[in-house]
């Protein structure tokens, strides 16, 4: 007898990712929602104290630009030689792992990128894995919600994205790609 629950449809690797991704911005945006924030620069450090997070940041030379771990409900950001846009968005990546639970699927790795990853630009194979790109698409939401872009009209020129990346306290590169995200660039 033919049974109907055993029907999959076919779901590619690519499908099943860009879902994902989709579930990191509507998560980021429910941290939003929830937090109340209505303008820019979000408040990362007021998530951070009411998840009950302890974040330390120390000037460390080296690769990794910050790390979360998790039973220690602890996040470490590396402020050596980085912008704070670029603290910021590490800060955001590393909230993306805890508010995702990525640390329930594996053990997560120091993380030593920023932003590059957020796109795939790069070729380094932690920018190419899904919990990276997850945690680089939530902070990317987090830091630059798409219902907030939207406020400014639908084209962007580059001029006023500098200002914008400014106001959101974010690099120019990452507000580039969000605002191309949005096809507003
Ligand atoms: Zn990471």
């Amino acid at each position: 007898m033919h049974d109907e629950r055993e029907y999959q449809p076919e779901v590619g690797a690519e499908e099943s990712r860009q879902a994902r991704r989709a579930i990191a911005r509507r998560m980021a945006n429910n941290l939003i929602a929830e937090f109340e924030f209505a303008n820019p620069p979000v408040d990362l450090a007021l998530i951070v104290r009411a998840r009950g997070l302890r974040l330390v940041e120390s000037a460390v030379p080296g690769a990794i630009s910050g790390q979360l771990f998790p039973s220690q409900r602890e996040v470490f950001i590396n402020t050596h030689d980085r912008s704070v846009a670029r603290q910021r968005f590490t800060l955001g990546h590393e909230l993306g792992h805890w508010e995702m639970k990525h640390y329930l699927e594996e053990e997560l790795p120091a993380d030593s990128q920023g932003f590059e990853g957020v796109y795939e630009s790069e070729g380094l194979s932690e920018g190419r894995s899904p919990m990276e790109i997850e945690a680089n698409t939530f902070a990317a939401e987090l830091l630059m919600p798409g219902s907030w872009l939207k406020r400014e009209g639908r084209r962007i020129a580059p001029g006023r994205a500098q200002d914008l990346a400014r106001r959101y306290e974010v690099s120019g590169e990452t507000m580039f790609y969000q605002l191309m995200h949005y096809r507003m660039i």
